[in-house]
């Protein structure tokens, strides 16, 4: 089924104002996740905060639904945080590590996430190792593989890193991780909204997500999902009034399920915004979302590489709605900047955002293109000439 562009555009205020292409960073919201999210902070005004969430109680935990739904998991499987970044470090500094257990990451592996693993192997003197890539630039699932013994404890990727177009495989690394009986946590900020997601089919134990980039939900809201039979083996790193019961001057409980991994006080309206953005995704389906993304991708890949100059640098066999180039004669910075004047939204990408993998390619930054459903041919058209005489201008 093809997705109406039209509609798609007029429900999203921000395409009279700007050629949108950094998704990646944040997506435009659509009407109904601003309309939810001003119109729950008006209601906060009006009747006062703790009055406002007890009359909006569907409302918030309509998000847990919609969370459960997007990932093909339970409600009670799912914890709703500020970021991803707090999702995937409450679920990360849970493991209790011990000195022989060994880390696997992949090569295009988030700096945030790379940044824990050296705090913790430091503290408990684990192990980190980086999986090599296969010749498409993924992580090679034979190489993991073949580094598999009883001390790797955690294979921990990221699905769709934040540097290109690449998607990791994270089907196969599942199975892996389930015939070997490690745990697998899966960084799936950049994928959760523009690819469908399954964590059975994955076979992840732990997976993260963001609400501002592909799922265009409000900034500073995430959610973070753990299998139920893993939920018990994994205590927080910080405790509260919500997370735990204090039950008697000497011991406490910790809730049974995912919200142990939140804490008390959040953003509400945020909360409300990124379910109704969740439910938005899937009113023109995560498929179709897909199909249109990656076409519109693949055409900008096309068209860029006949700019003078410009280098396409995504890697992998299965590519998103992430484009990253380089030019030969402007630096990315200078590229974004000209961009930008122009009203055309893009991002740059330092080398130190994924450090490991752009070492090993020799890159110090990237132009970051990354579209969405709501864009169209005619603005690849737009920012192809702009970008064109911005090079050899
Ligand atoms: C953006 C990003 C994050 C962090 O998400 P926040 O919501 O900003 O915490 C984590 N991992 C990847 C791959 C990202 O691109």
């Amino acid at each position: 089924m093809s997705l109406d562009v039209s509609r798609a555009r007029e429900e999203t205020p921000g395409c009279n104002e700007v050629l949108h292409f950094n998704n990646a960073g944040a997506s435009l919201m659509p009407e109904p996740v601003l309309e939810s999210v001003v119109s729950y902070l008006e209601l906060e005004a009006r009747i006062g905060g703790y009055e406002a969430a007890g009359r909006m109680q569907d409302r918030l935990e309509n998000t847990y639904d919609a969370a459960a739904r997007l990932v093909g998991c339970d409600r009670d499987e799912i914890a709703v945080v500020e970021n991803a970044t707090r999702a995937w470090d409450m679920a990360f500094y849970s493991i209790p590590f011990q000195p022989e257990d060994r880390i696997l990451t992949a090569e295009a592996e988030y700096s945030s996430n790379y940044i824990a693993y050296l705090q913790v192997a430091r503290k408990t003197g684990a192990s980190v190792e980086v999986v090599p890539s296969d010749r498409s630039g993924q992580l090679s699932v034979d190489a993991l593989r073949e580094m598999i013994d009883e001390r790797v404890r955690l294979i921990s990727v990221t699905h769709v890193p934040t540097n290109g177009g690449l998607v990791n495989p994270a089907k196969e690394i599942g199975a892996v991780a389930r015939e070997a009986g490690c745990l697998f946590l899966l960084d799936a900020c950049q994928s959760a909204g523009q690819i469908p997601l399954n964590v059975s089919e994955v076979g992840c134990d732990m997976l993260s997500v963001t609400g501002r980039k592909f799922l265009r939900g409000p900034r500073g809201t995430g959610f973070l999902y753990v299998r139920r039979g893993l939920l018990d083996s994994l205590e927080p790193p910080f405790l509260d009034l919500h997370a735990a019961t204090w039950t008697s001057e000497d011991t406490y409980e910790v809730r049974a399920d995912a919200r142990r991994f939140e804490n008390w006080e959040t953003n509400f309206a945020g909360k409300v915004g990124l379910g109704v953005a969740i439910d938005y995704a899937f009113k023109w389906g995560l498929e179709n979302i897909e199909s249109r993304v990656k076409a519109l991708a693949g055409t900008l890949r096309e068209r860029v590489c006949e700019i003078p100059g410009i280098t396409v640098r995504d890697l992998g066999r299965e590519q998103c709605g992430i484009v990253t180039l380089t030019s030969d004669r402007k630096t990315p910075l200078k590229l974004f900047e000209k961009l930008s004047e122009r009203g055309i939204n893009t991002s740059v990408t330092p080398s130190n955002s994924t450090l490991i993998d752009m070492e090993r390619r020799q890159l110090d930054g990237l132009l970051r293109a990354s579209v969405h459903y709501f864009n169209t041919e005619e603005e690849i058209d737009r920012f192809c000439r702009e970008l064109s005489r911005i090079t050899t201008g």
